[in-house]
């Protein structure tokens, strides 16, 4: 069987972030990235789960994050077997906007030129690194216009992840086998796309050396979705993965807004599928999406217990 067709792209990028507050605001009002859906950890009703996004959050523009701090959870360390950096696509000509908007919020920021292109790096609050790449040929809707930041200079969506592996080798083989195909490399970097190509559907493969080992935690990236068109994808891709690889992947778990199973890939990265649908309007309208605290049906039922216990934020 071959599964190197079934997975479309990126779907979304998870991460474990520390306060609430200069989270929401970190991405909404700095990246103008739009808050889709307030809801909890479905694991953990004690911390929310915010889905960041386009006007609707369409898969691959989607960033989620858990801020976990006061819950006990340690500082991480980004790292190899891990996703080391979440990269967005900007218009052709929107790096300066950028360079000088990071600047006048006091945002440290350097250009590494990969491929021959300038990606513009830098922290979130967290210490989560990111960064913005020119994609002229990024043809997605930009991500939400607020008014503040022009439709030229909008974050499009997640462009790629940079993955980090100790065992390069081994993580493209396993990668050419998953549905990414091997574009470009230089030293450190290379470059795969899935049938779908480009911004969005692309990941980087970073030679770990020297880089210490990830450790999940404050400030660091939990997983990477991919997108698959259905469910009946998502279990066909299981079975290859049981049997070829010997991989041990979850049961299909209901995250309201997509379907989903996980598993570990060689090199350690923690990788999810996703299905495209049914996606964030199951329960809100398009221009309340984000607007107050979304529960799934098994949560409802302790609503007013799980609303007590968030910390409160202002949007
Ligand atoms: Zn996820």
């Amino acid at each position: 069987m071959d599964i190197k067709t079934l997975i479309k792209g990126l779907h979304h990028v998870t991460a474990t972030v520390n306060e609430v507050q200069e989270d929401v605001d970190f991405y909404t009002k700095l990246m103008c990235l739009r808050l889709v859906k307030e809801t909890v950890n479905f694991d953990n009703e004690n911390v929310y789960h915010f889905y960041y996004g386009n006007e609707i959050g369409s898969p691959s523009t989607i960033f989620t994050t858990f801020p976990y701090k006061g819950q006990g959870v340690r500082d991480g360390v980004i790292g190899t077997g891990q996703v080391y950096e979440t990269v967005f696509s900007v218009p052709d000509g929107a790096l300066q906007f950028w360079t000088k908007r990071l600047k006048t919020q006091g945002i440290d920021a350097r250009i590494e030129n990969r491929f021959g292109r300038n990606f513009l790096i830098f922290d979130d609050p967290s210490g989560l690194k990111l960064s913005i790449v020119e994609d002229d040929a990024d043809k997605r809707e930009p991500v939400w216009s607020t008014g503040e930041i022009a439709r030229e200079n909008a974050i499009i969506g997640i462009h790629s992840v940079v993955l980090a592996v100790e065992d390069t080798l081994e993580t493209m083989r396993f990668l050419n086998d998953f549905g990414y195909d091997i574009i470009k490399s230089d030293d450190k970097y290379s470059l795969f796309e899935t049938v779908e190509k480009g911004a969005g559907n692309s990941l980087i493969l970073l030679d770990g050396s020297g880089l210490p080992k990830g450790i999940n935690g404050l400030g660091t990236v939990h997983h990477v979705a991919h997108r698959v068109d259905t469910i009946e994808d998502s279990l066909k891709i299981k079975a290859y993965l049981e049997d070829v690889y010997g991989i041990s992947v979850t049961e299909v778990k209901d995250r309201k807004y997509f379907r989903s199973i996980y598993f570990r890939v060689p090199g350690n990265v923690l990788f999810e599928i996703a299905t495209s649908g049914p996606g964030f309007l199951v329960d809100e309208l398009k221009d309340e999406l984000g607007s107050s605290l979304k529960l799934p049906d098994w949560q409802e039922v302790r609503r007013d217990q799980i609303q007590k216990d968030l910390v409160p934020f202002d949007r």
